[in-house]
């Protein structure tokens, strides 16, 4: 198919390119790594009458830490977040993005700013307590836990760029990732993100679990984190946990799963990423 008319600009700062998003209105469209935003043009989905391409704005990209937070650039691509071990289970979670093509131009802030509930790094944001910067009139960070508002709707306001994502440094915490999907390259039809901190004594000092395409937004498991806080870390303890994955979520029925079976790969896939967090931490 092919996309309705559009005029494209990609300005050499941010200044110029939050200026260029001001004076195309509502209809200007922040374009990335383009492999959300094009296929819903050429589907015409999407007709913004105007894109304004970060690929030329200094500063965007990089994997910085300091003080205990991992500062990612927007425009860094999912495969230089996948091979970052540093990363924990931002790393994992970002090598299972479909294919190397598309980990070769998506980008952590499109895919943050898309707030597809099926991708994967949504879920590992909030489960981990992240949050994003961005610059619009002003600048301010959203936690994440304020940022999925609703399906593809996120906090960030039009003429808003995501300039970084910050992430805490997961020094001490195992992660586990588990991602169910027909082929290898296709969106989760579930997936559980895990992070586990182990006490002296080997029980579970803290744990994080997150939730995608367990709903309109991408989830956190509060009953599996509560049932494990404070507690053991044994393969019992594990199961039962991870047994109450699917509690409080509400996952659509879509053309590879029912509503029931993705309650059912929650759990299977919250013990399989659990364990091997715990194995980890
Ligand atoms: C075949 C295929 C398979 C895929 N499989 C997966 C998968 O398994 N898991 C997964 O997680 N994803 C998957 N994706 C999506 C991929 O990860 C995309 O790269 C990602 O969703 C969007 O990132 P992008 O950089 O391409 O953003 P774009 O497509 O350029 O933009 C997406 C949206 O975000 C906005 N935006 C982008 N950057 C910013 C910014 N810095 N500030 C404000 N707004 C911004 C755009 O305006 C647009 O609305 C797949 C894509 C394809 C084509």
């Amino acid at each position: 198919m092919i996309p309705a008319e559009f005029d494209y600009v990609a300005p050499e700062s941010l200044d110029a390119a939050l200026a260029a998003l001001r004076e195309g209105g509502e209809d200007a469209k922040v374009l990335a790594g383009g492999h959300s935003l094009v296929p819903l043009m050429k589907l015409r989905l999407a007709a913004p009458t105007l894109l304004v391409d970060l690929r030329r704005v200094p500063g965007l990209t990089g994997i910085q830490r300091a003080n205990g937070t991992v500062r990612i650039g927007a425009m860094t691509r999912h495969h230089a977040v996948a091979t970052a071990p540093e990363l924990g289970l931002a790393a994992k979670a970002a090598a299972t993005i479909a294919d190397q093509q598309v980990r070769n131009r998506g980008t952590i802030g499109g895919t943050i700013a898309h707030g597809d509930p099926a991708s994967d790094l949504p879920a590992v944001l909030l489960a981990l307590e992240g949050s994003v910067m961005v610059r619009g009139e002003r600048e301010r960070e959203i936690a994440a836990t304020d940022l999925f508002q609703d399906y593809l709707t996120t906090a960030i306001a039009d003429g808003e760029i995501v300039t970084e994502v910050r992430l805490p440094a997961g020094d001490g915490w195992g992660a586990g990732y588990a991602k169910f999907n027909r082929r290898v390259e296709d969106w989760a039809m579930v997936a559980v993100c895990a992070s586990v901190r182990r006490a002296a004594d080997g029980s579970c000092a803290d744990v994080r679990v997150g939730l995608t395409n367990m709903s309109g937004v991408p989830l956190r498991a509060n009953a599996v984190e509560q049932a494990l806080r404070g507690g053991g870390l044994d393969a019992q303890a594990i199961a039962a946990a991870a047994g109450l994955a699917a509690e409080g979520t509400d996952p659509p029925e879509d053309l590879n799963a029912s509503s029931d079976y993705k309650r059912h790969l929650a759990r299977v896939l919250c013990r399989r990423a659990l364990e091997e967090a715990a194995a980890a931490a």
